[in-house]
Formats: structure tokens, C-alpha cells, sequence
């Protein structure tokens, strides 16, 4: 049976830890390829330097081909899905600790223009303190800073004319400047992406509730009134478009009002609430059933033709008539139903459908009750 019960737990998953699968994968997808994109645009600019005579052709000649290569394989295996098996699919803590060293390489090969790499040094913890948990940038921050004082020690001991180690001192401090700041703002960012995330699944299970009490009877759980007939208006425009038969039923519990002055208010809204529950057991999936106001109920039953929509209905009073419902207090209520039921006819509007269910059962009821009845 349709019921589409609202599962607010499902929801607060979704949503707790978002974004999540292929949306993940996606955003991360946009984020890296900017990255790659940004990092490529390097290697004209290494270039450029050896053909100014600032940069030895030899190292850019190797250096170059070689980031090239990097960036198409990181490129190729977000394309083709290959780290798929990977805890981050997008590898991209590994590409952007890969970036800041090739920088590292940059700067050690561009001697005097060598400034020119710690922009991309900026960029590149950029889009990590936006993909990344705060942890891993605290990682990334200190391995920007043990590559490049190695590299920054190294050259100013081997090249000291084209590395002086004062200028090399003053580089290194603007790192320190600049890179754990950012370690902290991603901290903060960590922090708002979470918020985010807690705010937006506390808003979905508000309107879960919302929805909810807009759609639901209840006591029984079952769509309400406004529900139901907005489905039935939703069939029925399936039904006009596709020639896609069904059927409606309008099902009453006999002598309700017996039962409420026999075994009380409590002892008949157990009987309201055991029939929706063996209902919802009884009907098929493709079936909807909604509570039409006091003890009746409204069924919408797919069925190749009213012949079909009856042996669903009888199987259900039959159910019904074998029930026997529980007293909060003790003791046992029996019931049945009457049900009338019509086939949707072509072109006919809701309400008139609803009409000519309504007089079988009047026919049911007036036949001496527990019995299908159809148009
Ligand atoms: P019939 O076989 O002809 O349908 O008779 P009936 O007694 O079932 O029909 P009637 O319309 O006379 O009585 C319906 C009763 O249902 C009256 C009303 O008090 C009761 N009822 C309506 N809603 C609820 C509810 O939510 N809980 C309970 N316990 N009773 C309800
Ligand atoms: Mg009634
Ligand atoms: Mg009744």
C-alpha cells in the first residue's frame, strides 16, 4: 500500500553530513578542474622565464611535461572515475599537497622571478580550506612550510648568488605569515559548513512535521481528506492522459456508532485505527488509501477494470470481518464494512466519480451492510 510514510530519521542522515555521493563528487569535480586549470597556467609562465634566460631550459624542459602529465592523469581519474574505491574519490588532499611541492619545485627552478610561485602557493590552500576538513589543512599548512624552508635552505646554501639567504629569510617569513592564518580561517570555515549542514536538517525535519500535519489524519496516520482527494486529482490526470484505468472505493465502518456507545470513544477510535492498519496491510503497493472523514475512508485502486478493484475490496472486508480489535481497557470489538466502489470512466471529473461510489455504497448499506457494491 502507497502510504509513503515519512521517515524523519532518513532525512536527518541526508542531510547531516552534506554533500554527499555524486553531489560531492560534482562540486569537487568544478573545484579541482579550476585548481588544475589554475596550476597549468604555471607552466607557460616557466617557460617564459627560460626563454628570458631566468629559468634553466633543462629543469623546465623536464619540470613542465611533468606537471602537465600530473594534472591530465588527476583530470583523467576524476573523468573516468578511477579512485572510485578511495575514502575521497577526488584525491584531493594528494593533489593539492602534489601542487604546493610542484611549486616548491617552481620556485628552487625560477631564481630571480622565483616571487612569482607563492600566489599559487596561496591558491592552491585556497581550494583546500574549501574542500577540506580543518585537520587535513593543518596538514597541508605543514608541509608548505617544511617543502619550502627545505627548498628555500637548500638553494640559498647551493646558489647563494641567485638565492640570497636574507632574501630567502624574508620569503620564508612571508609564508609564515600568511599560510596558518589560513589554517585557522579553515578551521572557521569547518565550523560554518557544519552549522550549515545541522541548520538544514534541522529545517527539513520541521517541515517534515509541517507536512506532516498538513497531509496526515491524526489519529490513523492515513493521508488526510486533502490528501487523498489530491491524489485522486493526480490519478485522474494520469488516468486522461494514458488511458491508465482505476477504481475508487468508499469504505464505512457499519454501525460505528454502536460500537463507540458499546465499548466508548477510546474502544472506537482502537477499531478507526486497527482497520487503517489492516487496511494499509491488505491493500497492493500501487493502491492509496486516505481517511475521508469520520469512519469512512476513500481507497484508489489501480486495477486493469472494476472486476479487478472488487477482488481488492472484498479481500479487504473479508480481513476486516475476521478482525477482532483490542479495547485499551480489555475486552474484544468486532466490525465490518460496507464499501462501494466505481470505476473511473473516461473524462469523468473527481467529484462525479466520488458521487457514484458514494450511492454503492448507499446500495451496500441499504442491502444490509459487510458487502462490496459497485457501480
Ligand atoms: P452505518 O452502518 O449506517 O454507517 O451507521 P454508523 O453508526 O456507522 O453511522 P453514523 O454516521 O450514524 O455514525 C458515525 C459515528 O462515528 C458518529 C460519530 O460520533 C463517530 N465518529 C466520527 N469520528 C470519530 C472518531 O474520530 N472517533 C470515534 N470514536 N468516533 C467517531
Ligand atoms: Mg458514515
Ligand atoms: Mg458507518
Amino acid at each position: 500500500m502507497n502510504t509513503e510514510q515519512p521517515s524523519n530519521v532518513d532525512h536527518a542522515e541526508a542531510f547531516a553530513s552534506a554533500p554527499q555521493g555524486p553531489q560531492l563528487l560534482r562540486s569537487r569535480r568544478q573545484q579541482l578542474t579550476a585548481a588544475t586549470v589554475a596550476i597549468s597556467g604555471g607552466i607557460p609562465l616557466m617557460v617564459a622565464a627560460a626563454a628570458i634566460g631566468q629559468a634553466p631550459w633543462t629543469a623546465v624542459l623536464i619540470w613542465a611535461p611533468l606537471c602537465l602529465v600530473m594534472n591530465l592523469l588527476a583530470w583523467a581519474g576524476m573523468k573516468f572515475s578511477w579512485a572510485h574505491r578511495w575514502r575521497d574519490p577526488t584525491l584531493t588532499a594528494p593533489q593539492i599537497a602534489w601542487a604546493i611541492g610542484s611549486t616548491a619545485v617552481c620556485y628552487a627552478m625560477l631564481g630571480p622571478l622565483r616571487g612569482m610561485v607563492l600566489p599559487m602557493v596561496a591558491l592552491a590552500i585556497v581550494f583546500a580550506i574549501f574542500a577540506l576538513p580543518a585537520r587535513t589543512v593543518r596538514w597541508l599548512t605543514w608541509w608548505t612550510l617544511g617543502v619550502y624552508g627545505a627548498v628555500m635552505s637548500t638553494m640559498s646554501w647551493w646558489q647563494p648568488a641567485r638565492f640570497p639567504p636574507l632574501e630567502e629569510a624574508i620569503y620564508f617569513g612571508s609564508l609564515l605569515l600568511a599560510v596558518p592564518p589560513m589554517a585557522l580561517l579553515a578551521a572557521r570555515m569547518s565550523e560554518l559548513r557544519a552549522r550549515l549542514a545541522r541548520q538544514k536538517s534541522e529545517l527539513e525535519q520541521a517541515l517534515q512535521r509541517i507536512r506532516q500535519t498538513a497531509e496526515r489524519d491524526e489519529l490513523t496516520g492515513l493521508f488526510n481528506r486533502r490528501r487523498i482527494l489530491e491524489e485522486l486529482l493526480a490519478v485522474q490526470k494520469r488516468a486522461q492522459r494514458s488511458a491508465a484505468p482505476f477504481a475508487v472505493a468508499m469504505v464505512d465502518i457499519d454501525h460505528f456508532k454502536d460500537i463507540n456507545d458499546r465499548h466508548g470513544h477510546a474502544g472506537g477510535d482502537a477499531v478507526l485505527r486497527r482497520f487503517a492498519q489492516i487496511a494499509q496491510d491488505t491493500l497492493r503497493a500501487v493502491d492509496m488509501l486516505g481517511r475521508w472523514g469520520g469512519e469512512e475512508f476513500l481507497i484508489i485502486l489501480a486495477s486493469e477494470d472494476v472486476a479487478g478493484a472488487t477482488v481488492v475490496a472484498e479481500r479487504l472486508r473479508l480481513a476486516v470481518s475476521a478482525l477482532e480489535v483490542e479495547r485499551p481497557d480489555g475486552g474484544r470489538i468486532r466490525l465490518t464494512v460496507s464499501m462501494g466502489l466505481a470505476g473511473w470512466q473516461a473524462g469523468e471529473p473527481a467529484d462525479r466519480l466520488i458521487a457514484r461510489a458514494d450511492q454503492a455504497l448507499y446500495r451496500a448499506k441499504a442491502g444490509g451492510r459487510d458487502r462490496v457494491v459497485h457501480d
